[in-house]
Order: structure tokens, then sequence, then C-alpha cells
């Protein structure tokens, strides 16, 4: 069987040179360095700690549209700036104690701070402030420049 590539251009939400510019726009803006490597994984996206990389999910149906897209990469971006700021050791350090801070009040939930991340750890619940008050400003200037 062949795949209609007009039909998969149809159902992308965003194809690659509208993602990458969207990307580069952000990075730009806030002056920080980090390698995109998209890949299908089941959570929207990583940003791993010493490596510069922000790993972006490709798979089908976990990133459903631009709003999720730009909401995506801006919390991921927030990290980064997070780990310029303190230094990745530091934040990756910070990070693991809240992680294990919850863990000693949810003995029998070990891996419950996943699912209650704004709650359990203070940098996720930064870096999701911060992109509830700045998604909307980035997605009308993306709009402006017909990008949208
Ligand atoms: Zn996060």
């Amino acid at each position: 069987m062949i795949k209609s590539p007009t039909k998969m251009l149809i159902n992308e939400y965003l194809n690659q040179s509208q993602k990458n510019h969207i990307i580069a726009t952000l990075l730009k803006h806030y002056k920080v360095k980090v390698r995109v490597v998209y890949k299908p994984i089941k959570d929207y996206a990583y940003y791993v700690f010493g490596k510069g990389v922000l790993e972006i999910s490709n798979k089908k149906g976990v990133i459903k549209n631009e709003k999720d897209f730009l909401i995506t990469v801006l919390h991921e971006i927030r990290h980064a700036i997070q780990a310029t700021k303190l230094g990745w050791r530091n934040l990756q350090q910070s990070y693991e104690l809240e992680i294990a801070h919850w863990q000693s009040k949810n003995p029998k939930d070990m891996d419950g701070w996943m699912r209650n991340k704004r709650e359990a750890i203070s940098f996720e619940k930064e870096a999701e402030k911060y992109t509830q008050k700045n998604w909307k400003k980035w997605h009308k200037q993306f709009k402006k420049e017909g990008l949208l």
C-alpha cells in the first residue's frame, strides 16, 4: 500500500520547517543553546541534563496541535534557562533532592512524583508557570508572521 504524501501533510499539525523556525526563533530570543532531537517518545518532550539536548516527541497523537507544540517547546526551553542559571549539575542535584523528598513523603508511590510534577518539583512548577504566562504572546507573534 502506498501512503499519500498529500494526506500526511494535511494531517500533520506543523511541518518540519515550521517547527524548525519556531524553535530557532525561541532559542535565539532566550539565548540558550540546545540540540533538538525528534524521537517517538510517549511523553511530550525531555530536556536532557548535561547534554543540552531537547528531545521532542514525533510519535503520532502525543503532541496534537500547534498550541501543544509551542507550550511543550517553551516549557523545555525554560528548563534549559534554569540549567544555564544554576549550572546543570546543581539543577540536576536539586531536582533529584526534590524527587527524594516527595518519595520520602509518599513511600508507597515512588513513581508518583511523575504524575504530580508541578506539585512535587519546584522547577516544574516554575517552568509551567512561565510557559502559561508566555505562550499566547508567542502564538500571536507566529500568527502575525503567517507561520501558524
Ligand atoms: Zn518539565
